[in-house]
């Protein structure tokens, strides 16, 4: 039987399966291999009277480190207009980061009611030709979120962003905790709060949400080669610089370069630059 691990503690794991929630032990073989199930795991579950058996973990499609997640597909990046102001510099972090750990980010930009319709649209023109989704909410008036609910369908959906954007709130609103008290939807037992634990995946809208707050900050060690790989609006150009593996920076004829203040912005453009050199510098120290 296939299933997803939605929460583990002390040793069983709790698969959310066609016919509810299977608690299971591992089999020896992970330790011995060194394979640790990680919640959001698909995994083959060998259901038996004396205890149900999690058999296979299935090839993940991506691996959080905090929170300790499989598989997440999608990440709101969560940033508030104001009180405190967007950290351009770590929300571009969080992107590469994402990109990179293969998660779609949407970009929500909280307590909107705060902010100018210019401040708005100049968001939109810094993330010109990324794709990326971006929406403005206020999480505490619950403005704008039934979008969010939407776009959870299918995915497993972890929150990020700085403390204070309304991560929290936000997250409350979607799992809807207060309907969770009454055991509706939720497939938790011992719910503490405010205590160190592990990550479990609430059921909301035919989704799964992990239910910490998330990272408010992310692995950034990567080759500097490797960057522009994560930022998506130079992949329509790139074919057409003159060098193969051009990295867009002093190279002539690049391309990229040449969109830089049309289809790309400015913005992103200067924040790639930065954190090439960053990068440069930083293997070179390892060395
Ligand atoms: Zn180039």
């Amino acid at each position: 039987m296939e299933g997803i691990i939605v929460k583990g503690i002390a040793g069983f794991y709790y698969v959310k399966t066609e016919n509810g929630i299977l608690e299971c032990k591992a089999r020896g073989i992970f330790r011995k291999n060194n394979v640790t199930p990680m919640v959001g795991d698909r995994v083959t579950v060998i259901p038996a009277a004396e205890g149900n058996i999690l058999d296979k973990i299935h090839e993940r499609s991506s691996e959080l480190v905090r929170p300790f997640v499989a598989n997440v597909s999608q990440a709101y990046v969560v940033f508030a207009m104001r009180n405190p102001d967007i950290n351009f510099d770590m929300l571009n972090k969080f992107l590469v980061s994402l990109e990179k750990n293969h998660i779609r980010p949407v970009l929500v930009f909280n307590k909107s009611d705060l902010a100018e319709d210019e401040e708005m649209t100049k968001l939109r023109d810094d993330f010109v030709g990324t794709g990326y989704e971006i929406l403005f909410i206020e999480a505490k008036s619950g403005a704008g979120l039934d979008e969010l609910f939407n776009q959870l369908k299918g995915n497993i959906t972890v929150l990020c962003g700085p403390s204070g954007a309304g991560k929290s709130t936000l997250l409350n609103k979607l799992s809807g905790s207060d309907k969770m008290e009454t055991g509706d939807i939720s497939v938790r037992l011992n719910r503490g709060k405010h205590t160190t634990r592990h990550s479990e995946l609430i059921e909301v809208n035919d989704a799964l949400l992990v239910d910490t707050p998330g990272f408010s900050s992310m692995d950034f060690t990567m080759d500097a080669h490797e960057l522009k790989d994560y930022f998506p609006e130079f992949y329509e150009f790139e074919g057409e610089c003159r060098f193969n593996g051009c990295n867009h920076n002093h190279e002539p004829g690049c391309r990229v370069k040449e969109e830089v203040g049309k289809n790309i912005s400015k913005a992103r453009y200067d924040y790639y630059v930065r954190y090439y050199n960053e990068l440069i510098e930083e293997n070179k120290r390892k060395w």
